[in-house]
This record gives structure tokens, sequence and C-alpha cells, in this order.
């Protein structure tokens, strides 16, 4: 998608720090982190939401959360644990409406959730 942002990252049109890619996913480092530790994890392919996962696309999902345990290692934060977090829609808080899921760690998170 043309005027998608992360597109835009994945394709390299706009910056980022990247942690991982692949042929399937891309991760890359939030540009307002909201703990030590948070990067950002995408499908190459355009996928809306989380409301648009389908039997179709979500070996992307399945890619993504595959590739976490060896990125939250590679990151330190495996040993005392970590936060995935994906914001679907307006009450999910979603901003960038290409699925993500959020990785963070590097310190505790509460629950439940705000
Ligand atoms: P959402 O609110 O949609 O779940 O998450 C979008 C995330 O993308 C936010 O945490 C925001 O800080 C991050 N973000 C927005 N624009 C950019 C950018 O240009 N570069 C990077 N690295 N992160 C961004
Ligand atoms: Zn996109």
């Amino acid at each position: 998608m043309s005027d998608c942002l992360f597109c835009k990252i994945i394709a390299g049109e706009i910056p980022s720090t990247v942690v991982y890619e692949d042929d399937m996913i891309f991760a890359f480092r939030d540009i307002e982190p909201q703990a030590p530790e948070h990067i950002v994890i995408v499908p190459k392919e355009h996928i809306g939401s989380a409301n648009e996962i389908t039997g179709e696309n979500s070996k992307y999902v399945a890619a993504i959360f595959e590739k976490i345990p060896a990125i939250a290692k590679e990151l330190g934060i495996d040993k005392d644990g970590y936060r995935v977090v994906n914001n679907c829609g307006e009450y999910g808080g979603q901003t960038v409406h290409h699925l993500h899921f959020h990785l963070m760690g590097g310190r505790p998170f509460g629950w439940p959730a705000g």
C-alpha cells in the first residue's frame, strides 16, 4: 500500500532501526518507546488490522510469534519477561493501520490494562 507508513518503513523509504528481517516479517524500534526495549513487528504483506487476519494470511502472524522468543533473547528481555500488544481499531488505540505487534520489555507492566 503506497500510503501506508509501515509499508514505507518495510520498503526502506522511511528509515528505521531494524532489529530483525526475513522474507515474511520486519521488526524495528518504536520511534516513541514506552519501555527500555520497544520493538514493532509487522508482516511484510499489508494487513490492515487484527480484524483482517484470515486463514490465507495467518502464516504471517505465526511467523511473527515464532520469532518473538529469539528477538526477546537477542534484546535480553526473555528471562525477566515482556509484553506483546496488538492495538486494533479505535477502542484498541490503533494509530497505524498495518497489523503490528508491540514487543516491550526491560520494565514491569501493570495489569489490568488501562
Ligand atoms: P499503534 O498505536 O498503531 O498500536 O502503534 C503504532 C506505533 O508506531 C506507535 O507506538 C508509534 O510510536 C510507532 N510509530 C509511528 N510512526 C513511526 C515511525 O515513523 N517510525 C517508527 N519507528 N515508529 C513509529
Ligand atoms: Zn502497510
